[in-house]
């Protein structure tokens, strides 16, 4: 199985019905640490991801994320968009056209990357970062003994599951919660959640 152009289309549009699914439950942890409009705004950039995949009709998997990158910059509002924005970009950017599980493993990294070095979070920060670093280890360590996306992909997403519990007992070094200072400690960060989704969205279209 490869990530292609249909498969990568698949990616945005679950990732966005999983999101809307959840928007009441990102709305709520945003609203304990933030100021509760995750779900509504990834909500929207996911959608308008979506309307501008299905008009621009990109023809690889990599311009296919790069769409949707460029729409939740533009679209979704509060910090999450750029970052996520400029995650689908560079994922987009490293796959060039479409790619195996080697090249998706790249890829993520290259996802990663793009967050860290806009929001300047770190491993610990109890942010998205602490949900798609673990996530992106996984996944490299699955490519390294198969060749099955899906199985990497499920992988990814336990890891994430397992990072975001681990943001629980955080306090909030980055965005908005770390104005909380010490009361952002005992809650799951927003972010991190909504990482888990687009994960476990990826999972999903690669099932066999
Ligand atoms: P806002 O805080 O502007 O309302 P959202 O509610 O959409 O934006 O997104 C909040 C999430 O964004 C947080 O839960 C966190 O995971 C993520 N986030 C905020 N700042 C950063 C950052 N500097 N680096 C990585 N992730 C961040
Ligand atoms: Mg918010
Ligand atoms: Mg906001």
């Amino acid at each position: 199985m490869i990530l292609d152009t249909a498969t990568a289309i698949a990616w945005v549009s679950r990732a966005a019905e999983l999101v809307r699914t959840d928007e009441p439950r990102l709305t709520r942890l945003d609203a304990e640490i933030g100021d509760g409009d995750h779900g509504a705004n990834l909500t929207r950039g996911l959608l308008a991801a979506v309307v501008d995949i299905d008009e621009k009709t990109p023809d690889s998997a990599a311009k296919t994320l790069i769409t949707a990158g460029r729409a939740l910059i533009s679209k979704t509002g509060g910090a999450s968009g750029p970052l996520y924005g400029n995650g689908f970009r560079q994922f987009g950017k490293e796959l060039r056209d479409e790619g195996d599980v080697t090249a998706v493993a790249d890829a993520l990294e290259a996802m990663l990357r793009g967050i860290e070095e806009l929001g300047g979070a770190l491993h610990g920060d109890k942010t998205m970062v602490d949900a798609l670093a673990p996530a992106v280890a996984a996944f490299q360590e699955a490519a390294r003994s198969t060749s099955d996306l899906h199985t990497a992909a499920v992988n990814a997403t336990k890891a994430a599951e397992a990072g975001l519990a681990e943001t629980i007992p955080m306090q909030a070094r980055k965005g908005r919660a770390s104005y909380l200072g010490k009361r952002s400690i005992g809650h799951e960060d927003p972010g991190a959640a909504s990482t888990v989704l687009i994960l476990r969205a990826l999972a999903e279209v690669t099932a066999p």
